[in-house]
């Protein structure tokens, strides 16, 4: 079964979904095409008005949202209350500032008069993933309908309850039938789905292998695509760093969510002289979280996704071991019933390792001690990866040159303070290309269009 909702507190399956024929996802396509054509002519007033009212619905009744993320993937359910308030956020963010990031922009040509507008170009096909399970669709649902392009999205198979939740919202919020389509498909169905020539982009979040295998098909449709992909980003600790302050943001960065972030701290490189004192605290910190019901606000340590995650990541940790990394903390699945995995730590992780490249997808941290800044900088950058990364430092001028030393999409210094619907979020290397949130979000799927005005004769031929 593609589409289960399975409660990873107990293994209870909860919920199960039959995946659509090819004939309803026929007339799924052609709806939002037929959709497409009306509300491209919508004026972004109306548009805002049901993209507002979305957002006021989900204010209204947050834990509606929430709980399903809680009980679908294992998110704490303060953390999901969080995720679901902030997509709100993210959709009355775009009801607001659409129409202006998206205002002709007069250009200066040599002669003439010149400006840049911009249009919707149609159809657009979002894949994405269940780690937050409404933010992602809140980031591509705000800035690419209020755009005037209309959407198909394929959610993951082990959240279908948060996918049709979202999908009821904007009925509710008075959208036309096709505006917002939720697609219960099959990975052969998604490739069709892009194959299609009333599809004209493809927004994908997801894993490495979804990203070579979705983009490179939306390549070979020559459509416009945005890739969303993992990381494994460095946090940075310089020997002037404020550990009062350094290690909550540590453990936030490699906790939250259970560590299923994809922008998470997963590699920590600390520079020699604080290191010893920047570990003992670290380790202290993970031993005192408590594992339990993700529904009660007092669990700090909720299990992971699937009971496949967990198994992958303690398969994961093994390998690494195998090729020589030492187990400071954790390591293995906690006794206890559910898809629980121990607060770990993993240190002597050498560049031979394979797990020196991997990005591990739960509460793993990979700690390397360096000589200094610069050591620091090298390592973070020997990266496949290149999504964020972060720089604990009382020289905030200090942080300022590591941040720009690091190849990545974005930095944070003494914070990992990720999303706000305003900031561009993104990576490069292979964690993918494009941006999403803020002004540069809504410019992804938009035709650029040219009209210049000339009063000239033609040239001679
Ligand atoms: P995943 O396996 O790639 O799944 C993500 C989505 O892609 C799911 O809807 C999945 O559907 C679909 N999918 C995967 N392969 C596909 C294919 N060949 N054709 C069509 N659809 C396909 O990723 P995951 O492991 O669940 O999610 C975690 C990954 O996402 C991590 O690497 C994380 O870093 C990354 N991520 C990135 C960002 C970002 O903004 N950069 C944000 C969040 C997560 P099924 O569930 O049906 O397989």
């Amino acid at each position: 079964m593609a589409y289960e909702s399975v409660n990873p507190f107990n293994g209870t399956t909860v919920k199960t979904f039959v995946e659509l024929t090819d004939a309803q996802l026929e007339t799924k396509i052609a709806t939002a095409a037929t959709c497409y054509e009306k509300w491209k002519k919508t004026s972004y007033k109306e548009r805002a008005v049901i993209m507002a009212k979305a957002a006021e619905i989900i204010h209204a009744d947050v834990d509606r949202f929430a709980k399903h993320a809680t009980i679908e993937m294992g998110k704490l359910i303060n953390e999901s209350r969080g995720e679901v308030t902030f997509s709100a956020n993210i959709l009355a963010y775009y009801a607001k500032n659409s129409e202006r990031f998206l205002a002709p922009v007069k250009l200066h040509p040599t002669h003439g008069e010149a400006h840049m507008e911009s249009s919707p170009i149609g159809v657009i096909f979002g894949v994405e993933p269940w780690n937050f399970p409404y933010y992602q669709l809140a980031r591509v649902a705000g800035p690419h309908m209020m755009a005037g392009n209309t959407l198909l999205i394929k959610h993951a198979g082990c959240v279908p309850q948060c996918a049709i939740e979202f999908e009821k919202l904007w009925i509710e919020a008075g959208a036309p039938e096709g505006l917002y389509t939720n697609l219960l498909i099959s990975h052969d169905q998604s490739d069709k789905v892009i194959d299609d020539p009333r599809v004209k982009g493809v927004a994908l979040t997801g894993s490495v292998a979804a990203g070579r295998s979705i983009s490179g098909r939306a390549g070979k449709n020559l459509k416009v695509s945005s890739m969303e992909l993992g990381g494994a980003d460095a946090f940075i600790v310089l020997e002037d760093a404020d550990l009062e302050k350094t290690i909550p943001w540590a453990v936030w960065g490699r906790m939250y969510n259970a560590g299923q972030t994809c922008c998470a701290s997963k590699r920590f490189i600390v520079v020699d002289e604080i290191a010893d004192r920047f570990i003992d605290q670290f380790k202290t910190a993970l031993e005192a979280l408590k594992p339990g019901d993700p529904m009660d606000e007092k669990t700090t340590h909720g299990p992971l996704s699937t009971e496949s995650a967990l198994l992958q990541l303690v398969q994961q940790v093994e390998n690494a071991v195998k090729h020589g990394a030492k187990v400071l903390l954790g390591g293995k699945r906690i006794e206890r019933p559910g898809s629980f995995m121990e607060a770990t730590i993993l240190t002597d992780v050498e560049p031979e390792n394979p797990a020196f490249r991997d990005e591990f997808f739960g509460p793993v941290a990979m700690f390397f001690r360096v000589k200094d800044e610069e050591a620091a900088i090298a390592l973070a950058n020997d990266s496949d990866f290149g999504l964020g990364g972060s720089v604990f430092t009382e020289d905030l001028e200090r942080g300022k040159r590591v941040a720009t030393a690091v190849e990545t999409g974005m930095m944070f210094i003494n914070n990992i303070d990720w999303s706000d619907a305003e900031l561009p979020f993104g990576g490069i290397k292979d964690s993918g290309y494009g941006r999403e949130l803020g002004n540069m979000g809504i410019q992804e799927f938009v035709n650029k269009k040219l009209v210049r005005t000339h009063d000239m004769v033609a040239p001679l031929v």
